[in-house]
């Protein structure tokens, strides 16, 4: 089907009142002759994009010798055959499992509804709550999900193969059995269609931002960095790499991706809390450790005065 009268049909504003984003989005659609194949390669080529585009800094930080203070665990290092193996089979799953799937996209996002090449976009208070909601909805399912492939065969024959890091890097983070990849990218889909299918109101572009921010926070996630400006320390509830890398490295607890709520409802980060209270302690003591031997250096010997 022809899709030139996607400008005509997808209107509610004139050209000229759209912003550039909206102008670009509606001249890059009317290049398809379908709409499904438009979808499907922006789709993909936002996803490699944002994905690798985000590991970057991260693969720059492992050179940078003032950022090992922030490794997470500094001791072990990932060689760049360990590496280069890991970004050949993240891009095998990227061609062979997410690239099909994101061309069985739009059909569905389409049939429960989904605005696809409607301008102008919805107002930015709407995308921000149903990105919020989306956040809720994946950390839930990933959650219950992840402990399950934690289970026995589940973990053995499907979810072992994302454990192969014990001290991840941003790339890592889609390194993962190509079930693994079908169940928890139904965590981050699944909300979305979800929503559309009950209130069918929702545009591709907030799905897409909603990626977008997945992404980022999978990769955060895996980077193996905690720095003083990562957003858990801004936001308490806020996961981060502090807390999956520790489920990397211990291989129990921390089950949730975004959030911290569920592990600590459910008791499943109380191995975690310990591991840090005990590395908090370990600080606290080289610190007094520090400050006694430099008093004493300084003091030489006088007594002081307090
Ligand atoms: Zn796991
Ligand atoms: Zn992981």
């Amino acid at each position: 089907m022809n899709n030139n009268n996607t400008l005509e049909n997808s209107f509610n504003a004139s050209y000229e009142e759209l912003n550039f984003v909206e102008k670009a989005w509606i001249n890059y659609f009317n290049l398809f002759e379908s709409e499904a194949i438009a979808t499907a390669v922006i789709a993909f080529l936002m996803h490699e994009i944002v994905y690798f585009g985000r590991c970057i800094p991260f693969f720059i930080a492992d050179y940078i010798p003032s950022f090992a203070k922030y490794k997470l665990q500094p001791a072990k290092v990932n060689t760049a055959k360990e590496q280069w193996t890991c970004l050949k089979s993240v891009l095998t799953s990227h061609f062979l499992i997410e690239l099909p799937l994101i061309f069985g996209f739009h059909p569905v996002a389409t049939f429960f509804g989904m605005e696809i090449t409607t301008v102008p976009f919805p107002h930015w208070q709407t995308m921000c709550y149903q990105i919020a909601l989306f956040f809720v909805m994946e950390d839930t399912f990933h959650y219950w999900f992840h402990r399950l492939l934690h289970y026995g065969p589940f973990y053995r024959y499907i979810h072992k193969q994302h454990h192969e890091y014990s001290a991840p890097f941003g790339l890592a983070a889609e390194y993962a059995h190509p079930l693994e990849v079908l169940i928890l990218g139904t965590g981050t889909i699944g909300g979305p269609l979800l929503w559309v299918s009950i209130t069918r109101n929702l545009h591709l572009i907030t799905v897409f931002i909603w990626i977008s921010l997945r992404l980022f926070q999978a990769i955060d996630a895996h980077s193996g960095y905690d720095f003083p400006w990562s957003l858990r320390h801004f936001l308490p509830f806020w996961a981060g790499a502090e807390h999956h890398d520790y489920h990397h490295m211990a291989f129990v607890n921390c089950f949730s991706t975004s959030f911290r709520w569920w592990d600590h409802l459910m008791g499943t980060d109380l191995k975690y809390k310990a591991y840090r209270q005990k590395r908090e302690e370990q600080a606290d003591e080289l610190k007094a450790a520090a400050t006694s031997g430099s008093t004493t250096a300084s003091s030489s010997g006088s007594k002081k005065s307090n």
